[in-house]
């Protein structure tokens, strides 16, 4: 488990896609989770460290796995020198300050280390450290945000039903093509042209995923091919690298792709 400091980070911009910073908004106002889903890198953890700043609360990260307890996320007593202490964990602390709590790639969490949110996210807005003795009760100002990637075909894992509909679902996926550009564009000082044909590149392989069943390429990749390239790496070194070898390991499909990719390049 990761977790950021509890303050809003500074980020680069954000696109919108469409509507889902209103849509966020009202969320936040209403005190009503949000979760997002989408592919990865298409954006999301972006958009919350947006809204984050966008609303001034401070954002507390957890990075998901399938060893996360939900001591991890509400904490546990420590020994520190020779007591037993009460630590509160990341969630607890975020509920407390009245943050925005971001549980990344949440569908990596076992179903029973989820259990503890499902008080945080009805009516209650209420955390239950039976450890500890203690009841919190959310601050308005308190938001959980969990996002997830539901086409990972890597992964067998599925959120309940019964969980997903506790949220208010926002989804997510890629900008469209002259929006990634100008983002690539922006994010790395790469020239526009340059960006254009990676994104070309990448919407190529993108629609040659329908039938060979990987995980596309996604902006953040185009992010890194750039900035290779802003580095004096060629485009075709770059898109290899970045774009093309991540997606398989079976060398006949990436000879497949690469003729798709410099197709488009
Ligand atoms: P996710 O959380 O969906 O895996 P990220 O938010 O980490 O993806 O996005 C990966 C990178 O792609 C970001 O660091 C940023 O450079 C770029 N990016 C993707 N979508 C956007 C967007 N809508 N606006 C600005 N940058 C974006």
């Amino acid at each position: 488990m990761t977790t950021e400091p509890d303050t809003a980070r500074r980020t680069g911009a954000y696109r919108a896609h469409g509507n889902e910073p209103a849509l966020f908004e009202h969320a936040f106002h209403r005190g009503a989770p949000v979760m997002l889903t989408g592919p990865t890198g298409c954006g999301k953890t972006r958009f919350v460290e947006h809204m984050a700043a966008t609303l001034r609360r401070p954002l507390v990260t957890v990075s998901c796995h399938d060893d996360l307890t939900s001591s991890d996320l509400v904490g546990r007593f420590m020994v520190t020198g020779g007591d037993v202490v009460w630590t509160d964990g990341p969630l607890t602390r975020a509920v407390k300050a009245g943050a925005i709590c971001y549980l990344d790639e949440v569908v990596e969490a076992r179903h029973d280390s989820l259990a503890v949110l499902h008080s945080l996210t009805d009516h209650r807005r209420t955390l239950y450290l039976d450890r500890a003795g203690e009841i919190v009760t959310a601050p308005d100002t308190f938001m959980l945000v969990c996002s997830y990637n539901p086409a990972y075909r890597g992964s067998l894992k599925e959120l309940k039903p019964s969980f997903r509909q506790r949220f208010v679902t926002l989804a997510m996926t890629y900008l469209p093509p002259a929006a990634e550009a100008e983002t690539v564009a922006t994010e790395t000082g790469v020239p526009l042209a340059v960006a254009q044909r990676l994104v070309r590149c990448a919407n190529a392989v993108r629609a040659a995923d329908r039938a060979f069943h990987f995980e596309p390429p996604s902006t953040r990749v185009l992010v890194t091919a750039a900035h290779l390239i802003v580095s004096g790496a060629t485009e075709f070194e770059a898109a290899e690298a970045c774009v093309l070898a991540p997606l398989s390991t079976d060398g006949a499909i990436t000879d497949g792709l690469r003729e798709i990719a410099a197709a488009a390049l």
